[in-house]
Order: structure tokens, then C-alpha cells, then sequence
């Protein structure tokens, strides 16, 4: 059967120049990166060479890039840290962050003031609501808003938010693991204390991310041991993550205008064939205007077959999801499209995109659509 994987915002496939890069590292480099012999300083070369490598590609210092296990560890650091070592007392986020953001700060010391920004229809925040929190400065605070949202696309105003925070001298961190190789970020123009970043989101392996902490925000390590990652995160270094991931944004940063060229055009044919063979079909997010062109939120009209679509995608081969698929597919209520008020007869589904997919998989998840749902919702039986 024929396989479509439309589900890149949930994690993408490793691309073969970043396994051969890795390879070696698991055949050769077995040294201990903290030993001093010549077989652990080969590894330990290894991995200040993928420091430098992520430090070029952002714009910071290498001394401000820290490896991690993902995502949700450097999101987890940067909150948890910024209030214990910072003295921050207040924390702005959103209500479409990902849940590594928002457990996180439900966990907080409670005398620790939240607030969650409201957002609009497409998943925007009110900048004018922002300001006007930061203008209150009685609180040390911290502003954790994401580049992009995961499940609806919506861009969140990652250059704007940097120079609000920026105006009131608040610590700014922002959750860019959607973002990382897909937008060009440079902290040497827009200034942000703590960003994220993981492999597996651009062709690299699971389980390995990095953290970028701005000189100026002087937090110690959330996980205690060794003085490993300059003794701001213990543990003995996933090193072929490391090198893996450095060699995925390397091949993600000097393709990122051809892969984006190629993503676009899909996404924007997978729009209009969509509306032109089927009745109803709406969008999430601001799918047109600001948006992470990698994800594009297919909201069904109400249907007989809403609760089976994924299932019967996957049946026919199509992998795609409802809501966030980082709770891996499970067909739970998303707290994003609650937070868009969106409407809960109809059914989203998101389609994320790479640049391995082509306009052949398009036609075919069409042509599959048109089987699986019902006639009442197809443009030629309608007409
Ligand atoms: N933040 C966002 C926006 C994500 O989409 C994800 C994963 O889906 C994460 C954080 C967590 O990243 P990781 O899987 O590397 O822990």
C-alpha cells in the first residue's frame, strides 16, 4: 500500500546525509567526551564543533548554546530556571503554548502569578493586551510565547514580542521548536534570553535539542551531576544526537529557501484542491496570513465519518493527525482549538508537510479523501 507521511509537525523522518553523519560517531567515537585521553577528546571535539555549528546558524556565542534531550527539557529549563535562579515572579504566556510550556507553569510555586493570553479566531495575541501587562513592572518577569504554533501554524510574532520585551526589560524566552530551520532566527538581531530547539523536528534524531541561553541570564542547571555542557546540564553527552542534529540544521539552514519553495507550493495546492472538491472546508489558524508553512489545520465540515477520519487516513496509508500529535495521535480534545473557540462539530485535521512530500501524495490523500467521506460533503455530487 502506498504511504503518505503527512505528519512532520509531529516528528520528521532522519534524512541519510544526517545518518551517515551519525554512523561514525556510534562505530568510532565511543570515548567518554569528559576524558581527557585522545579517545575522548575526539568526541568532545565532535561536539564543540556541533556547539559552533548551532551558535553560527542563530547568531549567538558558542558559550550560549547548551545540548539537551529536546524540546521539552530546554522549554522545562528555561521557565523552571528562569524563576528559581532570576527571581522572576510572573510569567506571561499564552493559551496555545504546548503542553510542555503549560504544565510547566501550572507547576509553578503558586506564589508565582501566571497569566495566559487569550488569542483571536487565528490564534493570534493582542500585542496592545501584551504591552500592557509589561508596562506593569512591580513583578520580574518572564514572557514565554512561542515562535509557532504546532497545531494550527499560526506565528505568534516572535520580532515584535523580542522588542516589546526588549522596551520593558523583561526576560523573554521562546519556544522554537517549530520554527528552528524552517525561519531564519538570529538572537544578534532580535534579542531573546532563552530559546529551544530539537533534532526531530528537521530531519534529525529523537531525543536530542538544545537550549540557547543568553549570556545575560545567568540561571544554573536544572539537572544536577557531572559539569558536563559547562556544567549547565549534567549527564554524558548524546553525542550522536549532537552531531546529528548539528548536521540536520546545517542541511535545513542552507536549503531553507528551496525547501520552503517546495512546502509552499504543496500546502497552497492542497488548499485549493481541497475547495475545489469539497463542500465546507475551513481552516484553522492564521493559515494565510502569518503562518508556519509547514502545517496546514483542515477543518471538516460535520460529518457521519468526523470521528474516524485519522483511522481511515491511516488505513489508507496517510499518516496525519487530530489536534497535537504529541500526545501521539490519541483523539483527545485540543486545549489550542478550545482556546480559538473553535467550533466542536467539526472535525480538524492537521496535515504537516516536508520537503521529501510531492504533488503526486497530494492527488492521492484528494483522491483518498474523496473516498472516505460522505457524498453530503463532495462538490460533484453536490452540484
Ligand atoms: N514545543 C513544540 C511547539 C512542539 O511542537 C514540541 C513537540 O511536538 C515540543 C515543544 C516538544 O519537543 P520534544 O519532542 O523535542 O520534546
Amino acid at each position: 500500500m502506498r504511504k503518505v507521511y503527512l505528519d512532520n509537525a509531529a516528528t520528521t523522518p532522519i534524512s541519510e546525509e544526517v545518518l551517515e553523519a551519525m554512523i561514525p560517531i556510534f562505530k568510532e567515537y565511543y570515548g567518554n567526551p569528559s576524558s581527557i585521553h585522545g579517545e575522548g577528546r575526539k568526541v568532545r571535539n565532535a561536539i564543540e564543533h556541533a556547539r559552533k555549528t548551532v551558535a553560527n546558524y542563530i547568531g549567538s556565542s558558542i558559550g550560549e548554546i547548551f545540548f539537551t534531550s529536546g524540546g521539552t527539557e530546554s522549554n522545562n529549563m528555561a521557565i523552571k530556571c528562569a524563576v528559581r535562579d532570576l527571581g522572576v515572579r510572573r510569567v506571561i504566556t499564552s493559551k496555545i503554548e504546548h503542553h510542555c510550556i503549560l504544565h510547566t507553569v501550572e507547576h509553578l510555586d503558586p506564589s508565582v502569578e501566571v497569566i495566559q493570553l487569550d488569542v483571536d479566531e487565528k490564534g493570534r495575541i493582542s500585542f496592545k493586551e501584551l504591552e500592557k501587562l509589561l508596562q506593569d513592572n512591580t513583578k520580574k518577569t518572564l514572557v514565554s510565547l512561542m515562535y509557532a504554533n504546532n497545531e494550527i501554524g499560526t506565528l505568534l510574532g516572535f520580532e515584535k514580542i523580542s522588542a516589546l520585551c526588549e522596551e520593558y526589560g523583561t526576560y523573554f524566552h521562546s519556544d522554537t521548536v517549530q520554527a528552528i530551520g524552517h525561519f531564519p532566527i538570529d538572537v544578534s538581531k532580535h534579542k531573546v534570553h532563552f530559546l529551544s530547539g530539537s533534532a526531530h523536528k528537521f530531519h534529525g534524531p529523537k531525543g536530542a535539542g538544545f537550549i540557547y541561553i543568553n549570556g545575560d541570564a545567568k540561571i544554573k542547571p536544572m539537572i544536577d551531576g557531572g559539569a558536563q555542557e559547562r556544567n549547565m546540564r549534567a549527564g554524558t553527552e548524546n553525542v550522536y544526537g549532537i552531531v546529528g542534529l548539528a548536521k540536520a540544521l546545517t542541511l535545513a539552514i542552507q536549503n531553507m529557501e528551496k525547501r520552503r519553495q517546495h512546502i509552499e507550493s504543496l500546502r497552497s495546492y492542497f488548499i485549493e484542491q481541497l475547495e475545489e472538491n469539497f463542500v465546507g472546508i475551513e481552516f484553522n489558524g492564521d493559515y494565510d496570513g502569518d503562518y508556519l508553512y509547514t502545517v496546514l489545520s483542515v477543518s471538516f465540515p460535520p460529518n457521519a465519518k468526523s470521528d474516524m477520519m485519522i483511522m481511515m487516513l491511516d488505513i489508507n496509508g496517510i499518516a496525519a493527525s487530530g489536534g497535537s500529535a504529541c500526545s501521539s495521535g490519541a483523539e483527545q480534545g485540543s486545549h489550542v482549538l478550545a482556546a480559538l473557540n473553535a467550533p466542536e462539530d467539526r472535525k480538524t485535521v492537521r496535515f504537516s508537510f516536508s520537503h521529501y512530500n510531492t504533488k503526486e501524495e497530494i492527488d492521492y490523500v484528494i483522491n483518498r479523501l474523496g473516498t472516505i467521506l460522505p457524498a453530503e460533503i463532495k462538490k460533484e455530487l453536490v452540484a
